[in-house]
């Protein structure tokens, strides 16, 4: 059997930059604490464990004072800077300068859309820490739509601006804006494709390699919003991929009577896990 693992698949910049970040302040400091998963990966988030990364909750954080603490790649909201100025908390900033980016864009329209009784809409997962991080950008105001159910949320008499997460499907937001215009045709409809073309960019890659092979795996953190998009794009072009976190989940029958097997994964996704995975296969 053929077991090939795609060259394009791993970390992107943003969570290369953060787990830099982190092994550089744990090779002088016993303890680092991070602020939410450093990546929507459990092993490499275990491995890092190891190392002395400690994760924490929003709620822990808040309790906390005199101490360093990374903020990942995809940001936190102004509210998070502020209780640390106040508590004596250094932060190690690891925001991806995508997110920053993005993250200035929002506010400066909102500041525009609260001046022009607009409203700030952003296509995204509520809860998801990039959002939050965003949503925090505007005072809290900013509209934040997941299906299609939420568009009556937005008011069609006042103009609009619509922002994506990073880590969307460019087709479904596509698909929001065109639906956002037909709910107003003669509204304001100001619409910005902030999708990180660190994973857009892979969607024709992916669609390409995943044809290459009789079956194709997947390797993601079950958390993971773009392993979930790149997925489906694996097996809208070959039925027979299959979503991994872990060696474990691999079964014997995927790979009966078939010769050639494609590896590979997300944005968060670390080499070392593909490698493993695909060694893994080769032994079955
Ligand atoms: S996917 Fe893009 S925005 Fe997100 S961390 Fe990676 S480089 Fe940054």
């Amino acid at each position: 059997m053929i077991v090939e693992i795609d060259q394009k698949s791993g970390f992107c910049f943003g969570v290369l930059n953060a787990i830099g970040k982190a092994e550089e302040t744990l090779a002088t400091e016993a303890v680092l604490y991070s602020l939410g998963q450093i990546v929507h990966n459990e092993l490499e988030v275990k491995r890092l464990q190891e190392t002395g990364l400690i994760t924490i909750s929003h709620k822990e954080f808040f309790q906390l004072k005199d101490c360093k603490v990374l903020i990942r790649a995809h940001g936190e909201p102004p509210s998070t800077y502020e209780y640390a100025a106040k508590n004596n908390i250094t932060l190690i900033d690891a925001t991806c300068p995508v997110v920053l980016k993005l993250q200035q864009r929002v506010k400066t329209s909102a500041e525009k859309m609260r001046s022009e009784n607009g409203q700030v809409v952003i296509f995204g997962h509520l809860g998801h820490a990039e959002i939050t991080g965003l949503v925090g950008q505007t005072n809290n105001e900013a509209i934040v739509i997941e299906h299609s159910a939420d568009l009556k949320k937005i008011d069609p008499t006042r103009p609009v601006v619509v922002f994506s997460q990073t880590t969307k499907s460019v087709d479904e937001f596509k698909k929001l804006t065109e639906n956002i215009q037909s709910q107003s045709p003669n509204g304001v409809m100001k619409a910005h494709d902030t999708i990180c073309r660190q994973v857009s960019n892979r969607v024709p890659h992916l669609q390409k390699f995943a044809t290459r092979f009789d079956v194709v795996i997947f390797v993601g953190g079950q958390r993971s919003s773009n392993a979930k998009v790149l997925f489906d794009v694996c097996k809208k072009s070959n039925e027979r991929s299959y979503f991994v976190s872990s060696p474990e989940d691999l079964r014997a029958d995927w790979f009966s009577g078939i010769e050639t097997v494609g590896v590979c994964g997300a944005t968060s996704t670390p080499q070392w896990l593909m490698e493993k995975i695909a060694g893994k296969i080769d032994e079955i």
